[in-house]
């Protein structure tokens, strides 16, 4: 048996990062930025108003009160998007509109709202302005040549706005990864039909290929490969075609006589590792390098196939595609109600929810029923994996549980 943590660093000393690609900013949400941005622009790339108001310099109003008003006539109306006609000279205001440029010679905006009285020609102050006030400076959010977004930063909106403020239409990102997926087994019908004896429906092809899509990878679903030597070399064969970023089956990898599919990995790949995982659900695994393309074998076992996914093929896709958030994250969380379950000398990662709890101001642990890797209902309903220790049988009420939580990308 080896370790999770082993087997999975293992796998990832295979992991070749993708190429950049570059794509238009609207289709760049959700990409890993492949190389840092710079901004050829000071943003904001002029000294502008940051209210409506009026255009002063300070030193006119050094002597206003409200008992000794100072009116100013008004030279000029600037709106965002035009720069005044000329600069502001002294005894002179500017009627100035929110992000319209400062006008030269003028060195603070006075508010309308601050303002003693306004008609078309004049205005008038009955207070003095500090110097600066309400005027936003050019480079404040960037200076020319800064780095605005590093090399694998994961754009968000908010970064899209970034990268559109510095004028990069044409975004280098990481591909993205395209995955292979083939169910296998003799037993397996589609999901329109009726069971007949002995048949079940293939359940792992559509949690894999969603599971593939909410992380923001490409899936390539692939037919079901039968239980037969030749059929899956030549399912396999068939899906290194498409050109994948990787291939996962599922099923066809523990120790019976009909597991085809180990075979033939052995068989047709390099590196090939057949394993016991000191884990529970997803002791079977098969990893390794088909045609030059990364292979997981996931269990058959829907609840273990989901969960060797997120345990070892998403940091794998992670590594591909530069991002940082391959590993679940981890929490405590306070046990809510205690729980009994049979030991089986591995580590144990079990189904549970949890939730922020106002009250207590933590996170709090409920473990669900039905952790059989067979069991697919429960995980349904799951947001975290616990883990619990080999030698560990119960969860009690107000302990602390390590949570890896699931409802992430
Ligand atoms: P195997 O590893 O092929 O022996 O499969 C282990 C268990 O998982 C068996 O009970 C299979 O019927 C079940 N299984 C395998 N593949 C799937 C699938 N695609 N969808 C649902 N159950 C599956
Ligand atoms: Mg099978």
């Amino acid at each position: 048996m080896i370790s999770l943590e082993e087997a999975r660093a293992q796998i990832l000393a295979r992991i070749v990062p993708l190429g950049p690609v570059t794509v238009p900013l609207e289709e760049a949400l959700d990409r890993t930025l492949a190389s840092g941005i710079r901004s050829r622009d000071a943003i904001p790339p002029f000294d502008n108003t940051a209210m409506d108001g009026f255009a002063v310099r300070s030193a006119d109003l050094a002597g206003a009160s409200k008992a000794h008003p100072t009116p100013l006539p008004v030279v000029e109306l600037i709106e965002a998007g035009r720069p005044a006609s000329r600069a502001l000279a002294a005894g002179e205001a500017m009627r100035i509109l929110t992000g319209a440029p400062i006008p030269d010679g003028a060195d603070a905006i006075v508010p309308f709202e601050r303002c003693l009285s306004y008609d078309d020609g004049s205005v008038t102050f009955g207070a003095p302005v500090a110097p600066g006030t309400h005027i936003r400076r050019a480079g404040e959010d960037f200076a020319v040549g800064d780095e605005v977004l590093s090399a694998g930063t994961r754009l968000g909106p908010a970064a899209l706005g970034v990268l559109a403020t510095v004028g990069c239409a044409h975004v280098p990102v990481r591909g993205r990864p395209r995955v292979a997926v083939h169910s296998s087994g003799d037993e397996l019908v589609p999901v329109e039909s009726t069971l007949t004896p002995g048949k079940i429906r293939n359940s792992n092809l559509y949690s894999l290929v969603a599971r593939l899509r909410r992380w923001g990878a490409v899936p390539i679903p692939r037919p079901v490969l039968r239980d037969d030597c030749e059929a899956i070399r030549r399912g396999l064969r068939a899906t290194l075609e498409f050109g994948p970023d990787a291939i996962i089956t599922t099923g066809g990898i523990s120790a019976g006589d009909l597991d085809y599919i180990r075979e033939v990995a052995r068989e047709l790949g390099d590196e090939v590792q057949v394993r016991q995982v000191d884990m529970k659900p997803g002791k079977p695994l098969v990893d390794g390098m088909i045609g030059g393309v990364p292979f997981f074998g996931l269990p058959g076992n829907p609840a273990a196939c989901l969960v060797s996914f997120e345990i070892f093929v998403r940091p794998a896709l992670a590594k591909m595609e530069g991002r940082l958030d391959g590993l679940l994250p981890h929490r405590r969380a306070r046990v809510l109600a205690g729980r009994v379950f049979p030991r089986v000398g591995r580590l144990q990662l079990l189904r549970g929810r949890v939730e922020y709890d106002e009250s207590r101001q933590e996170l709090v642990l409920s473990p669900l029923g039905g952790q059989g890797s067979h069991l697919l209902s429960s995980f349904a309903n799951a947001n975290c994996l616990v883990r619990v220790g080999a030698e560990v049988d119960r969860l009690n009420e107000g302990d602390l549980a390590d949570v890896l939580l699931l409802d992430t990308p």
